[in-house]
């Protein structure tokens, strides 16, 4: 029999008989790696225990200790007994797909009576014994008639639309565990006793459409969290409770931020006090850019398809954008222009504007910039998706040999941002270049190692997603972890070969030739409606003293407090701090808990001994406890933690 040699991480090769299976390999290893091992990786694919292996090959076993690989295997085998499950307590209920999703998995199921929430527990119920069992998971390769017949016998058409869908090539593996079958592509554990009965919870049911389409009967979607042990699960669940809590569009409404309408989908009505928080992060981000050299601008919103068909946007992005149609004077033709779904565009025509010199460069042209995007309606959710909104935009045109200190200021300034902005940890990928691209091998060499070398200056951690780059130049993109473990991607460093050439940008250079700038896209917070509902959840709507919107109220007590009350109100505006007053004829305990609800962080009551001895009794959000200060303390207190971080530095 024909010898194969397989290398293991250590870098030891040994000779097996070709098609060994991963199981027997793990097996001459030691019987106890054999019986922990989930999986194999053979040649970078995740191999199934039990298929051949051929060719030699680079080969490593996978244990439950492995967290990528058991965490994927986990959830995948809980849909296949989700299925089981459902179709052990409904024989008819048909089945269709079932991935695997960030936290668990879902399965769509075809079914005429809806699933309620006592089926669900029914459900989970049967899960357990199936899972109990601890039947081996088997699986063979067929071919396609055979698989068409087995299931055309059974009547699971949706398995036979699958089955066309799987390309020529391709193995058709069946699966079973006991008796239950699926298609399924693999790979799976080795037994179902590898599945933690404790670490698994369904969620609910929603409407689903057969691959998306419409105009099929809908499906009924049952999505479950899955997790390698019970500690997980119990940690994902009380993350979700905490992200209820903390939802932005609860918090939104009870601090009275922003509001949104049918006869505007997906555009924010900001009210006084979210418009407040607004600004204050406006302010803050438009001094930070200023001080790390960039230049602001302000570009059209309305503008000719005619640029839009220049830079390629009305190709590939026209189902995204927002038309309006002109009636221009004396034109036989309306005029159609688009609401700008991006701003980049618009800044090559500021660039454009005069011949620019290497010693132009580089050029940081920032815009707060307003853009519209066409997004479903299904797909938006408070401001963390919308159709209106401003990005904190800003392009660098720059030669390649300033691309690396650009990049790695760009880093500083944003880790420095999401400091101020109480964020501890963020994450940066970087995408290199995808087979389909603009821009010569040299360039994009030089472009990645500029972007890599940046990373490490900045002594940052990062991980490399080949071939995931755009196709017009590398990115890094930057995903910040909340108070509560979630991660959001919300910066973004584009360089950029393709737009300035469309666009025709160019620079004389220090030889005296015409030469393309590179340019360069970027954003620290996305847009600031997303950032916003972000900073919020992260922050549980207790905002730092300088983007509170309502900084400080003063109660009074009794109404003799009155004049005091405003005086206190009137010194601490004059401070510059957001103050208002309360003196509502309500009990001090009713005022407290109102303004508690709509997060206000400070609250000042005065009574009778406040106003004889010019002092407040100062209660902060959240503490039970109130302390009794001289006005002019507190007023000096209040102002130092009203003053934003970078103005605090720099004084
Ligand atoms: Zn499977
Ligand atoms: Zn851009």
């Amino acid at each position: 029999m024909a010898q194969i040699s397989l290398t293991f991480p250590d870098g030891n090769s040994r000779d097996y008989p070709a098609g060994v299976t991963a199981a027997e390999v793990a097996q001459s290893i030691s019987p106890s790696l054999a019986k922990k091992a989930i999986s194999a990786d053979v040649n970078g694919n995740h191999w199934d225990l039990s298929w051949p292996i051929q060719h030699d090959s680079k080969i490593a076993i996978h244990s439950t200790k492995d967290e990528a690989p058991s965490i994927e295997l986990i959830r995948h085998a809980f849909a296949h007994v989700m299925a089981r499950a459902v179709q052990e307590i409904w024989p008819d209920v048909k089945v269709t797909i079932g991935p695997v999703t960030e936290h668990g998995w879902f399965y769509d199921f075809d079914r005429e009576e809806p699933f309620t929430p006592e089926d669900l527990g029914a459900i989970e119920k049967k899960m357990k014994e199936i899972i109990a069992k601890s039947e081996p998971i088997r699986n063979e390769v067929w071919d396609r008639a055979q698989a068409r017949a087995y299931y055309q016998e059974r009547g699971e058409t949706f398995k036979i639309e699958l089955l066309d869908r799987i390309p020529e090539d391709a193995p058709i593996r069946m699966y079973w565990h006991g008796d239950w079958q699926d298609l399924c592509r693999g790979p799976h554990l080795q037994h179902m006793g590898q599945l933690p009965a404790d670490a698994f919870k369904l969620m609910g049911v929603s409407g689903a459409y057969w691959f998306g389409d419409v105009s099929r009967p809908q499906l009924q979607r049952i999505s479950g969290v899955g997790f390698r042990n019970r500690a997980e699960l119990k940690a994902h669940l009380t993350m979700l409770e905490e992200a209820a809590k903390r939802d932005h569009r609860k918090l939104g409404r009870e601090m009275d931020l922003y509001h949104l309408q049918e006869e505007a989908p997906g555009m924010v009505f900001w009210h006084p006090n979210g418009w407040t928080v607004y600004r204050a992060l406006e302010d803050y981000m438009r001094r930070r850019q200023n001080a790390a050299g960039y230049r602001e601008i302000r570009t059209p919103q309305v503008v000719d398809r005619v640029l839009w068909e220049k830079s390629g946007h009305w190709e590939a992005y026209r189902e995204n954008m927002f038309i309006v149609e002109v009636d221009e004077e004396g034109a036989k033709e309306k005029r159609t222009n688009a609401l700008k779904p991006m701003n980049c565009p618009c800044h090559v025509q500021v660039y454009n504007q005069g011949l620019k010199s290497y010693r132009d460069l580089p050029l940081r042209l920032a815009e707060f910039g307003s853009c519209h995007r066409y997004e479903s309606s299904g797909s938006m959710h408070g401001l963390m998706r919308v159709r209106g909104f401003v990005q904190d935009d800003a392009h660098i045109f720059c030669t390649e040999d300033q691309l690396e200190e650009e990049c790695a200021d760009f880093i500083t300034l944003l880790a420095s941002v999401y400091e101020d902005l109480g964020f501890e940890k963020f994450d940066i990928k970087l995408s290199t270049r995808p087979e389909t691209r603009v821009g010569s091998d040299e360039i994009w060499d030089k472009a990645e190692a500029a972007l890599e070398g940046a990373i490490r200056k900045a002594g940052a951690d990062y991980t490399v997603d080949p071939g995931e780059g755009a196709f017009y130049g590398p990115k890094l993109d930057f995903k910040l972890t909340d108070a509560i473990g979630r991660e959001w991607q919300c910066g973004t460093f584009q360089a950029d070969f393709n737009l300035p050439d469309r666009l025709d940008a160019e620079f004389v250079n220090e030889k005296g030739d015409k030469a393309r700038p590179v340019m360069l896209h970027r954003a620290i917070l996305g847009s600031f409606e997303r950032f916003l509902g972000i900073l919020i959840e992260n922050h549980a709507g207790r905002l730092p003293l300088w983007l509170a919107p309502r900084q400080v109220v003063v109660a009074s007590i009794v109404s003799d407090a009155d004049d005091y009350v405003n005086e206190v109100v009137a010194t601490l505006r004059r401070a510059g701090i957001r103050a208002e007053a309360d003196t509502r004829n309500e009990k001090i305990n009713y005022k407290v808990r109102e303004h508690s609800v709509g997060k206000v962080p400070v609250i000042l009551a005065i009574g009778g001994r406040e106003v004889e001895e010019r002092t407040v009794s100062l209660r902060r959000l959240g503490e039970n406890r109130s302390e009794v200060l001289g006005l002019d303390a507190v007023v000096e207190t209040l102002k130092d933690e009203a003053t934003p971080p970078d103005l605090r530095r720099d004084a």
